[in-house]
């Protein structure tokens, strides 16, 4: 039997607001526990939720940036449970009515092909507080900072159809909300949540086979291999004559598993109804236009741009435009280089690596984009070969800023002069002439030996391709 996986995803994304929802209480992270919790946030009697608008502006620009349908008139509503670290009793969402209706997100996927994912909706909500069940000793103990902080639930179609295109849409959308700064995107913060809804079907069957959501995956890695273990279980389950239960599965990445959680609660057993407190939220014509004027220029955009502009392939800009800040970055080291394309290779090549090695994100590149294009200016202009620009490179990393001094201090510049590489090359020629023998008996490979030799005589510092044109005209002729 052959299966088709569905997938679709859930993703919450914590909004940007400094303060909650419903409340003036603080969104920062990390504070004391319940010390940024107030009196709305803690459910006490006879206070009331007051909307914040932000939160409001940010769900509409989202929505634009999806080319979703905005509601003119959402409604907020309570869903009821019953939970230690949600004080009221109920979480205040939005149900029937929310504020983002239909969209779509393009993705695009590793060995090159794309597709668009249809976005179902997303709502506003409230977080709810934190259950703490180590150090108590038994006990569990609750934080209610979290309380009321502001969520975006965006919830797509069921329209992917294998882990990878489940880890490129968590991943666009997660570039998307920064891009957009209505999210920060921390996933180990908790800031950005991707539940994962799976199921199986036989291939060319149109009915969806029924769904397990895996809960507590905390980064696109475990997302892929929750999803993966998950599709696993469940052929192993059907093919041994059982059937899969629509359930809550919570992913273990220390054993790399997911397991029971609960069964699937259904949508009436929250007994949603709107939340009397609050009044319908009323999107004005006012409010639609300053979400598009406050729109940036978006991922898909700024990448086609990227290829139009600086003829880059349509890899390579995907690559450098894949967050903000990676794109801020490459523009100011093409403003400073001009050469696009050396730029878009030492970006992606050796800063990314060296980046990646250290674990440090774009922003906090030791390297600036200043720095980078002096040096690259001086890899076009012929005074240092690419080869060199590394060392040139590795002293950048290691603080200095200036390419110019560091190439006058460690004499890195180029020898372009033909007649000083004659020389050496000619007295090469006179302590090699076996392997002249073989180079010109056809073993035409030999030319790597005498570069090698010529590099090693100058220190790397000959141009090569001075070094390789000079040496053929010597040993062919
Ligand atoms: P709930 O609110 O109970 O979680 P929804 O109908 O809102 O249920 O669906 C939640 C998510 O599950 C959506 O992203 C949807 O695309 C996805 N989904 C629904 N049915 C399936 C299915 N059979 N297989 C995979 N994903 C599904
Ligand atoms: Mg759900």
């Amino acid at each position: 039997m052959q299966w088709e996986v569905v997938i679709g995803l859930e993703i919450h994304a914590q909004l940007a607001t400094r303060s909650k929802i419903f409340s003036g209480a603080s969104t920062a992270y990390g504070a004391e526990p319940n010390r940024q919790a107030c009196a709305v946030d803690l459910g006490l009697p006879g206070v009331l939720p007051v909307l914040n608008a932000e939160a409001v502006a940010m769900a509409v620009k989202f929505g634009l940036a999806v080319n979703a349908e905005i509601a003119p008139r959402s409604v907020f509503a309570r869903k009821n449970y019953f939970y230690p670290d949600l004080p009221k009793g109920y979480q205040i969402s939005q149900y029937e009515l929310p504020i983002v209706g239909k969209g779509r997100l393009r993705i695009d996927l590793e060995d090159g092909t794309g597709k668009e994912v249809g976005i179902t909706r997303a709502h506003l909500e409230e977080d709810a507080g934190k259950s703490l069940h180590e150090d108590y000793h038994g006990l569990t103990g609750i934080d209610l900072n979290r309380a009321g902080t502001p969520l975006l639930e965006i919830v797509s179609e069921p329209d992917m159809r294998s882990a990878a295109e489940a880890v490129a849409y968590a991943k666009k959308m997660h570039s998307l909300v920064r891009y957009l700064e209505i999210c920060d995107g921390n996933m180990q913060e908790g800031s950005f949540r991707c539940d994962a809804n799976v199921s199986i079907r036989p291939k060319g069957q149109a009915a969806l086979g029924t769904r397990a959501e895996l809960k507590n995956i905390n980064s696109f890695r475990f997302l892929e291999r929750a999803i993966l273990f998950e599709v696993e279980r469940q052929i192993d389950v059907i093919e041994g004559g059982g059937e899969v239960v629509q359930e809550t599965r919570l992913y273990d990445s220390a054993k790399n598993e997911t397991r029971s959680m609960r069964s699937k609660e259904e949508a009436n057993d929250y007994r949603y109804f709107p939340d009397p407190d609050l009044l319908p939220v009323e999107i004005t014509a006012e409010l639609l236009q300053s979400g598009r004027a406050s729109l940036p220029e978006l991922p898909d955009a700024k990448r086609e741009r990227f290829g139009a502009e600086y003829g880059l392939s349509d890899y390579d800009a995907a690559v450098l435009t894949a967050s903000r800040e990676l794109a801020d970055y490459f523009e100011s080291v093409v403003a400073n280089a001009s050469d696009a394309k050396l730029a878009a290779n030492w970006v992606m090549g050796d800063l990314s690596g060296a980046l990646n090695k250290a674990g440090l994100d774009i922003t906090a590149s030791p390297v600036s984009a200043d720095s980078l294009g002096g040096m690259l200016r001086r890899i076009a202009d012929n005074t240092i070969s690419g080869k060199i620009a590394k060392q040139v490179f590795e002293a950048l990393w290691a603080g200095e800023t200036d390419a110019d001094a560091v190439i006058e201090a460690k004499g890195l510049v180029q020898i372009t002069d033909s007649g000083a590489i004659e020389a050496v090359i000619d007295e090469i020629l006179a302590a090699n002439p076996s392997q002249i023998e073989q180079y010109r008996a056809g073993k035409t490979k030999m030319l790597g030996f005498f570069v090698g030799q010529v590099m090693k005589v100058t220190q790397g510092k000959a141009n090569p391709g001075q070094v390789n044109e000079i040496l053929k005209k010597r040993l062919d002729g």
